[in-house]
C-alpha cells in the first residue's frame, strides 16, 4: 500500500503516520525527519540544509527527490509506505510517479488557526521524531519522551517567524498538489481536527471503504 500524506505543516501528518505505520504494517517515511537526521549527524548534506530547514524554506527538488528515491529502495518498503512531507512541489510529484505508484493521497484538512496552535505547542523527541503537543497530546511526564525518556525539544522551525514562512511556502508550492492529485483521482480528504487516534480511525475506515489495502 503506497500512501502519501499531504497537508499543511501542523496538520498532524507525522503523528497520525506514526500510529498508522503500526496499524498498516508499512514504514513511515518523513522527508523532514530524514533531513533532521542528517543535520544531527553533521553530514555534508545535513550541513547544507540546516539553515534552509531552520528558516522553513524548501530544500531544492533535485536533492530531495534523490534522497527520497534512495530511501524508497530500502527493503522495508517492499509492502508499501506512508510518505509524509513528500512530494511538496509539482516537480517532486512528477518525479515520484516515475519511480513509484502512489495508490492514495490523503489530504489532511485543518483551519489556519488550529495549525498555528498545534505548531506552537508541538514538542519532539529528537532521536525518533516522535511528536507531542503540550496540551493536546502531552507526554506522560512533562518534557520527556514516553519511551526513551529523552528530553523533548521545540523544533527550530516551530518558532513564530518560521511557522508563518512555512505556511506561505505550503500555500505557494504544495497546495497546488491538491488539484494535481484530484485530477489523477487519487485524492481523499481527511478532517485532521480531532485527536490523532480519531483521525487514525477515520483513515482506516476510509481505506476500507475505498478498498485500499
Ligand atoms: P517537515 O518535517 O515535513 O515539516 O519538514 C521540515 C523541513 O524539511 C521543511 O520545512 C523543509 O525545509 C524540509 N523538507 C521536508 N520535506 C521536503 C520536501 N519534500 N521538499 C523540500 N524540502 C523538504
Amino acid at each position: 500500500m503506497n500512501l502519501i500524506f499531504l497537508g499543511p505543516p501542523g496538520a498532524g501528518k507525522g503523528t497520525v503516520a506514526d500510529l498508522a505505520k503500526d496499524a498498516l504494517g508499512i514504514p513511515h517515511i518523513s522527508s523532514g525527519q530524514l533531513f533532521r537526521e542528517q543535520i544531527k549527524i553533521g553530514s555534508p548534506l545535513g550541513k547544507r540544509v540546516e539553515a534552509i530547514l531552520k528558516a522553513g524554506n524548501l530544500v531544492d527538488d533535485e536533492t530531495t527527490i534523490e534522497f527520497v528515491r534512495e530511501r524508497l529502495g530500502h527493503p522495508d518498503v517492499a509492502r508499501g509506505y506512508i510518505l509524509d512531507g513528500f512530494p511538496r512541489t509539482i516537480a517532486q510529484a512528477e518525479a515520484l510517479c516515475a519511480f513509484s505508484r502512489p495508490e492514495a493521497v490523503i489530504n489532511f484538512t485543518l483551519s489556519e488557526e488550529r495549525i498555528l496552535r498545534r505548531l506552537e505547542g508541538r514538542r519532539v523527541a529528537p532521536s525518533t521524531g516522535r511528536n507531542y503537543h503540550i496540551l493536546y497530546n502531552p507526554p506522560k511526564v512533562a518534557g520527556f519522551d514516553d519511551e526513551t525518556g529523552e528530553a523533548l525539544i521545540q523544533r527550530p522551525d516551530d518558532r513564530k517567524e518560521a511557522i508563518l514562512n512555512r505556511l506561505e511556502v505550503y500555500l505557494r508550492e504544495t497546495r497546488p498538489l491538491i488539484d494535481h492529485y484530484m485530477e489523477k483521482g487519487l485524492l481523499l480528504d481527511l478532517d485532521a481536527s480531532p485527536s490523532p487516534r480519531e483521525v487514525l480511525d477515520q483513515l482506516l475506515l476510509l481505506m476500507r471503504e475505498k478498498g485500499i489495502h
